[in-house]
C-alpha cells in the first residue's frame, strides 16, 4: 500500500519517463480527463490524465472533489500548459469516495470565517496547506538554531503547583467531582481532597522551570502549550499557544537581545530556505485579499520582501524612557487619535504605541529595554537607578509584541524583596530561591509566542488561522 511517490519529489525530479504510483485527493476534476490530485508534500497539485474511453463509467463517476485516489501510470512531460509533468494513467482506484454535494470544501473561495468552522477540513485548502507546512517548518528550525547551539530542550510541566508566576489568568485542573466539592469548615475547597493534594493549574509559562535547568546545563530552552484564561478576544491572543523559551545562565541583557535576533532572523531564513511555494501563494493571497482594502490599511510590502527586509536590518534597540518621549511627541498623541493616550512615564505600552513605534516610527523592528519595574514581572533584574528592570520586548511591525523577555535578578536580596513587595508567597517558592541560595549567577532568557511567530511568516491576519484547532473564549471544538 505505501508504495507511492510523493508529488513533490515527482515535481521536483529531473527524471521523467517512468512508472510510478501516486496516491492523494481530488482537487477538481476536469473533462471526464483532467486529475488534479493533491497529496499535501507541496502546494502543487498533480495532473493525472484518465484514459476516459478505456474506463469503466461508473468507476469515472467516483472521481469527484475531495475523493481520495490512488493511481498508477508513466510520468511524462506535461502536453498541457500550468505544469511540467503529469501521469498517463494506467490504472487507478477509489480509496475514500467523496459526495462531491455534500462536501463542505467547494472548489471555489471560502471565507476563512467559514473555514474555521470546519478546522477539521481545512487542511484540504491552499492556504491551510501551506500555513501549516510552513508551521512545521518553523517548529523544526526551532529545534535546529538551538540543538546546533548545543542547548538542552526542556520539557517543563503542563500541569503546575506553582501559581505564583503572575503571568496571566490560569485554567484550573481537576479531577474533584464538581457536583460534590470537598470543602473545609470554613467553607473553602478543600483541595487536599483532589488528585494532586493540592490546587493545580494548566501552565502559563515554563521560565521558571528552564531558570532552574540552565543554573545547571548552562543553557536550555523549552518549547511547549501554555495556557492563559484572559478573556481577550482579538487578532493576537489563544488561550493555549505554544512557546519557546530560551534561559541561559552567564547572559546579560545585551546577550539576550543578540539571541533573540539571531534567533528570529534564523527562523525567517530558514522558512524562505524550504517553504518558497508556499510564501509565493500566501503572498499572492494577501495581495488579492488586500485589493479591496484602502491604500493606508494594505501591508507596505509585499510579504517575502517583509521577511527579507527584516533579515537585512539590524533590530532597534531603545529604552522604554526613550520611547515614552518619542510616543508623548508623536502625532497620533497630541491629536488624540491613541485609545490610551501617553501623559507620563510609567504608562503601560498598549499594542497601538507599539505598533505606531514599529511601523510609522521606525519602520524596523524594535527591542524596548528597561521598563518601569511596576509594569513588569518580579522576576526581573532591578536596574541601580531603583525605577527600572533589565526587561526586553521585541515588537514586530504588523504584530507588536512578538518576544517579552528579561535579565533575571539573581541576587537573592533583591529577590525576595521584590517579592515582599508584590506579595508573592516566598514559601511556596522556595524551589525557586533555592537557586539564588546556592551557586547563583547572572542568567537571562525570553519566551517568544509561536503563533505570533507563525503570523508574521505567513502574513496570515488572526492568529486562529496559524494553528491547527484554535481555543479562545467560547470555542474548544474539535
Ligand atoms: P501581550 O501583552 O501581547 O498579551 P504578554 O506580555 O502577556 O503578551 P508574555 O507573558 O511576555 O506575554 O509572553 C511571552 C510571549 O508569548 C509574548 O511575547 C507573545 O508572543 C506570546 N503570547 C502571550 N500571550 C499570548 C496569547 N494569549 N496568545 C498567543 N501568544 C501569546
Ligand atoms: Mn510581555
Amino acid at each position: 500500500m505505501a508504495k507511492r511517490k510523493k508529488i513533490k519529489e515527482i515535481l521536483a525530479s529531473e527524471e521523467q519517463g517512468y512508472e510510478t504510483t501516486v496516491m492523494g485527493w481530488v482537487r477538481s476534476f476536469r473533462n471526464n480527463q483532467f486529475v488534479a490530485l493533491n497529496d499535501g508534500s507541496c502546494l502543487s497539485t498533480f495532473q493525472l490524465v484518465i484514459d476516459f474511453e478505456n474506463a469503466e463509467q461508473a468507476e469515472l463517476k467516483r472521481i469527484t472533489t475531495g475523493a481520495a485516489l490512488k493511481a498508477s501510470g508513466e510520468v511524462i512531460e506535461s502536453q498541457g500548459r500550468g505544469q511540467k509533468y503529469e501521469m498517463k494513467v494506467n490504472n487507478f482506484e477509489i480509496l475514500g469516495d467523496s459526495d462531491a454535494e455534500k462536501y463542505p470544501l467547494q472548489p471555489k473561495r471560502h471565507t476563512l470565517e467559514y473555514l474555521r468552522e470546519i478546522a477539521h477540513l481545512r487542511f484540504r485548502t491552499n492556504t491551510f496547506g501551506a500555513v501549516f507546512r510552513i508551521r512545521h517548518h518553523l517548529a523544526y528550525g526551532i529545534h535546529k538554531f538551538f540543538n546546533d547551539k548545543g542547548y538542552v530542550y526542556i520539557h517543563s510541566p503542563i500541569i503546575t503547583g506553582s501559581d505564583a508566576e503572575g503571568a496571566g489568568e490560569m485554567f484550573h485542573v481537576t479531577a474533584m467531582d464538581l457536583n460534590e466539592i470537598p470543602r473545609q469548615e470554613d467553607g473553602s475547597i478543600d483541595y487536599k481532597k483532589d488528585f494532586f493534594s493540592k490546587e493545580t493549574n494548566l501552565t502559563v509559562s515554563g521560565q521558571l522551570e528552564a531558570e532552574l535547568g540552565a543554573l545547571a546545563l548552562s543553557e536550555v530552552y523549552t518549547f511547549g502549550p501554555t495556557f492563559r484564561a484572559e478573556n481577550s478576544n482579538t487578532t493576537r491572543h489563544l488561550a493555549e499557544f505554544w512557546m519557546i523559551e530560551p534561559e541561559v545562565a552567564f547572559n546579560d541583557l545585551d546577550d539576550n537581545m543578540d539571541l533573540a535576533e539571531e534567533m528570529l532572523k534564523f527562523l525567517i531564513q530558514h522558512a524562505l530556505d524550504n517553504c518558497m511555494e508556499d510564501l509565493e501563494f500566501l503572498q499572492q493571497r494577501l495581495e488579492n485579499e488586500e485589493k479591496q482594502k484602502p491604500q493606508n490599511e494594505r501591508s507596505p510590502m509585499p510579504l517575502i520582501e517583509k521577511l527579507r527586509f527584516v533579515l537585512d536590518n539590524e533590530f532597534v534597540r531603545l529604552t522604554y524612557t526613550e520611547a515614552i518621549e518619542i510616543l508623548k511627541k508623536s502625532k497620533p498623541n497630541k491629536k488624540g487619535k491613541f485609545q490610551f493616550p501617553i501623559e507620563d512615564w510609567g504608562a503601560d505600552l498598549q499594542s497601538e504605541h507599539e505598533r505606531y513605534l514599529v511601523e510609522k516610527h521606525f519602520k524596523k523592528p524594535v527591542i524596548l529595554t528597561d521598563y518601569p519595574k511596576e509594569i513588569k514581572a518580579f522576576y526581573m533584574r532591578q536596574n541601580d537607578d531603583g525605577k527600572t528592570v533589565g526587561a526586553m520586548d521585541v515588537l514586530f511591525p504588523g504584530i507588536g509584541e512578538i518576544i517579552g523577555g528579561s535579565q533575571r535578578e539573581e541576587r537573592l536580596d533583591k529577590l525576595t524583596q521584590r517579592m515582599e513587595e508584590m506579595h508573592i508567597p516566598a514559601h511556596e517558592m522556595d524551589w525557586f530561591l533555592d537557586t539564588r541560595r546556592f551557586g547563583t549567577v547572572p542568567h537571562a532568557g525570553f519566551g517568544l509566542g509561536f503563533e505570533r511567530l507563525v503570523l508574521f511568516v505567513t502574513g496570515m491576519a488572526n492568529i486562529r488561522d496559524v494553528i491547527p484547532f484554535p481555543r479562545y473564549p467560547g470555542n474548544a471544538e474539535f
